[in-house]
């Protein structure tokens, strides 16, 4: 792949960027990849792992002269961030962001943008339950989707530059409206996560079961959640407070589903349970179809 852009700058230097850093670079799609964290203690750890080709101290002093700005800080940060960046970015410059919810996050950053400027928001659907300057990994994004959901008047040529990028470090990308990919990731994502917290904290609670047996004796079932509990809690905290309505109209309908669920084991409604399960199967063999997870123990995600 050739050249994209000339110089990148990533704000937040955790798991999504530092993955973004080492993937771009091994792929050759930019000349420069430079990068801004907020702690000296981050700012430190990526100049002694050689993540970014030079690391600034302030965010203003990153974006600079960047063609690329990629915002990859928690949702709940965007909005500061963009403010600091607003009045330095150059003209021409795109900003993109990796956030997992895209209403709140266009609403935080689009207002302190200048016109001169191409807002192009992302969102990799690519992660693990690791964090931090060490955990990234240039195949992260490898045969994942990076959904584009662009703005009311994104330039195509900007877009389709970010879509160029995104497909250069090995993702599939699609485009998409905010509401419907809030709407979709509350779906196949934060409401899992909730989901999974939920059930390490009832484990969690439970006095009857010691806390070495949870351990012990874990299951397939629930050694999975315990992966996705481990998350980030920080980014989860501000998906959840700023994808509230998608999340809530989900959970509503679990919540019904759940019912019918106990009903059905209470009446011992056994043809019910079997009808149910048989639908479910069908969705985890179209995921595996489609390449999106393999059949491999850890979802295949040895890596990390
Ligand atoms: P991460 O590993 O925890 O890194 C977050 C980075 O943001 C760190 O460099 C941190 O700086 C910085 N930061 C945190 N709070 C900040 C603040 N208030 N102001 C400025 N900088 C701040 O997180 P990540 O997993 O890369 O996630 C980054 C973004 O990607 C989030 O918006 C998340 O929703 C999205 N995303 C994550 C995943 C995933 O699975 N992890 C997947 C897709 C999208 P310090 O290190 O100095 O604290």
């Amino acid at each position: 792949m050739s050249k994209i852009y000339d110089r990148v700058a990533l704000i937040g230097l955790g798991l999504i960027a530092s993955s973004l850093f080492w993937a771009i670079k091994r792929d050759g799609l930019a000349g420069e990849v430079v990068g801004y964290a907020r702690s000296s203690e981050t700012r430190d750890t990526a100049r002694e792992i050689g993540l970014c080709d030079t690391v600034y101290d302030s965010a203003a002093a990153a974006v600079e002269n960047a063609d690329l700005v990629i915002l990859c800080v928690p949702v709940g940060a965007m909005d500061s961030v963009a403010r600091e960046i607003a009045p330095v970015l150059k003209t021409g410059a795109t900003i993109t962001d990796v956030g997992s919810v895209k209403r709140a996050v266009i609403d935080a950053v689009a207002p302190h943008l200048p016109d001169h400027v191409h807002f192009v928001p992302s969102h990799p659907l690519a992660g693990t339950e690791h964090s931090g300057p060490r955990s990234g990994f240039a195949e992260l994004f490898e045969n994942r989707w990076f959904l584009v959901v662009p703005v009311e008047g994104s330039d195509e040529t900007a877009i389709k530059s970010i879509e160029a990028l995104w497909q250069g470090i090995g993702s599939n990308t699609a485009r998409m409206d905010p509401e419907h990919h809030d709407l979709v990731l509350a779906v196949t994502s934060h409401t899992p996560h909730l989901i999974a917290y939920t059930m390490v904290g009832v484990a969690d609670d439970l006095s009857r079961v010691t806390d070495s047996e949870v351990i012990n004796y874990s299951a397939a079932g629930f050694r999975d959640f315990t992966r996705i509990a481990a998350s980030d809690p920080t980014m989860w905290r501000d998906v959840f407070l700023n994808n509230k309505d998608a999340t809530l109209e989900i959970l509503g309908r679990f919540t019904e589903e759940l019912f019918a669920l106990q009903r059905a084991i209470r009446t011992g409604d056994g043809e019910m349970l079997h009808d149910y399960f048989t639908r479910t199967r069908a969705i985890r063999r179209g995921i595996i179809e489609a390449g999106q997870d393999t059949d491999a123990p850890n979802f295949g995600r040895s890596k990390t």
